[in-house]
């Protein structure tokens, strides 16, 4: 399976290179036609690439980044959690959910040597107000596979949750084929509609297969992961004050306008438990702060707006009217954390490493605009309304 897949990429690599964009039959690899049109990756980081990177730079960070395993993904990978600082103020920040969604590890990559090795005032006054736990590439075999679901079969979430023999697979299941992937051959998960709010969910044969609009149940080992880190943070700090999740989407332009979106933000992601449409989430209610969303979302916004340029000038709200508890996001905000989504332009199989350089810097940009508002407590004093003033994305 890996060594097809690396015939595939070759030949998608000839056939870009040739500016021939439309599927064309290839005889090299007859037996996965449909894999062949993937732009190369290579740029961005593999796992090996992660374990030698944060190894190396904890190494060097004289203490102050200390790399944990935090779990291991359903193939054996490692899931590494990068903690930095000693401040009151908790930051969980993950990247790759969704393996075909690079940007974010790179970024996250850079921002734990810079803060864990710089000694400038801004990164010294950064490591004293924030614990920062960064996790960068929470999905490792899906990056494997350059995919957004991870390796995964329901064969296996039966073996480890029998009560769950004769349920219908949830709907997150993928077992489909396109032109980019087959799941067919080698299903997996959508790893973010796994969460629940309630992160001491015990796993119901009658909640599957659910829907979007449902809460997940911790069935992959990449969400019980993540889920574990959240909680244990929140055992030692009493609550994780922010939680950013880093993504890709396709490409867009802000609305109104022909200008094209480099990333879109979003500190909204289920309806809000005071109306009709989010009473569901009633039990959530005292916790839930989207106010604090918005100020963080408004952080990023304003440093991005101020490099300047029309690039990073082009950021855009993502869609508002959400309603996914299964997300990371969707969970970890209904527990009180502030949460942003990053959303840059442009799947990898499609988009390839096009823009790669200005898409990190974009993120990194907003990142240090939301960490440097937590570590001088601006942030609490902007203005909630503004984040109403960033453009929609004409979607
Ligand atoms: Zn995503």
């Amino acid at each position: 399976m890996k060594g097809k897949g690396k015939i595939a990429l070759l030949s998608g690599a000839i056939l870009l290179g040739a500016g021939m964009l439309t599927p064309i039959a290839d005889s090299t690899v007859v037996s996965e036609a449909s894999e062949i049109k993937k732009p190369p990756v290579s740029g961005f980081i593999s796992h090996d690439e992660l374990s030698r990177t944060l190894n190396q730079i904890e190494r060097t960070s004289k203490g102050n980044v200390q790399v944990d395993v935090a779990g291991y993904s359903n193939q054996d990978r490692e899931i590494y959690k990068a903690t930095i600082g000693s401040g009151d103020q908790v930051v969980l920040i993950q990247s790759e959910i969704h393996g075909n969604e690079k940007v974010g590890t790179k970024a996250l990559l850079d921002m734990i040597k810079k803060i864990g090795k710089n000694n400038s005032p801004e990164m010294r006054q950064l490591r004293e107000e924030l614990t920062i736990v960064a996790m960068p590439m929470i999905n490792p075999d899906a990056t494997e596979l350059n995919r957004r679901g991870n390796e995964m079969t329901w064969e296996e979430v039966e073996d480890q949750f029998p009560q769950l023999e004769g349920a219908a697979p949830s709907w997150n299941y993928y077992t489909y084929t396109n032109q980019y992937w087959d799941y067919a051959s080698n299903p997996g998960f959508d790893v973010n509609r796994d969460f629940n709010p309630d992160l001491n969910y015990v796993l119901q044969p009658e909640d599957f297969p659910n829907n979007s609009s449902e809460p997940g149940w911790f069935i992959t080992p990449e969400a019980q992961t993540v889920r574990d880190v959240y909680k244990d943070l929140q055992n030692q700090f009493g609550t994780v004050d922010v939680f950013i999740d880093l993504h890709h989407q396709g490409e867009y332009v802000i609305e109104g306008t022909d200008d094209p979106v480099t990333l879109s933000l979003s500190g909204v992601f289920v309806p809000h438990p005071d109306t009709p449409e989010g009473e569901k989430y009633q039990e959530y209610a005292d916790n839930y702060n989207v106010d604090f969303s918005k100020q963080l979302n408004v952080a990023a916004y304003d440093a991005l707006q101020q490099m300047g340029n029309s690039p990073f000038g082009n950021i855009s709200l993502y869609p508002q009217d959400l309603d996914l508890p299964g997300t990371a996001l969707g969970s970890f905000a209904l527990n009180g954390s502030g949460a942003v989504i990053f959303e840059v332009t442009g799947q990898t199989q499609s988009f390839g490493q096009k823009k790669m350089g200005q898409l990190t810097r974009a993120v990194e940009s907003g990142l240090y605009g939301i960490l440097n508002s937590l570590a001088t407590g601006e942030v609490y004093d902007l203005d909630v309304e503004d984040y109403d003033d960033i453009p929609l994305t004409d979607r």
